[in-house]
């Protein structure tokens, strides 16, 4: 089970969208830190001081307009997640953040969250589907980590 340490003004909007994630993400704890408190993360070195959680099965949700990096979140096999939240976002956009975050602590060979396209080209009809532009970007997102969710054991 995850354990998440939540940074934000508005923690019940994020412990929503993590309990609308699918399992095996959707049961977790978690721990409200004050603002600017940096929980179990370390600012990366090679990130521009982004917060980096090395912890196992452990996320850091921060609220911030973080003004060093283009980057929203950062994750380690096998280890923790980070993910930012801003303003701007939706809670679509944060709930798909946070699951592709999630997503890359229990990557297996070959199942990439980053992979989208590798993904979609393989298969006729999600390319025809595709290249006919009526699914939207988070819609296509939602489909591949569906996917990739479904090969976690
Ligand atoms: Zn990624």
């Amino acid at each position: 089970m995850f354990r998440h340490y939540i940074e934000c003004q508005d923690p019940g909007r994020i412990i929503s969208l993590l309990k609308n994630l699918p399992a095996p993400f959707s049961s977790f704890s978690y721990t409200l830190l004050p603002q600017y408190d940096l929980g179990p993360t370390t600012p990366s070195d090679q990130y521009g001081g982004f917060p980096e959680c090395q912890l196992h099965k452990t996320g850091y949700i921060f609220f911030r307009n973080f003004p060093t990096t283009a980057i929203r979140g950062l994750a380690f096999p096998g280890g923790g997640l980070s993910v930012m939240i801003t303003p701007a976002d939706t809670d679509e956009t944060i709930r798909l953040r946070i699951w592709h975050e999630l997503l890359h602590t229990v990557q297996q060979p070959g199942q990439n969250p980053d992979d989208m396209d590798a993904w979609i080209n393989d298969n006729l009809f999600r390319r025809i589907v595709r290249w006919l532009g009526i699914l939207s970007e988070e819609t296509w997102q939602r489909l591949y980590y569906d996917y990739l969710t479904g090969l976690i054991e």
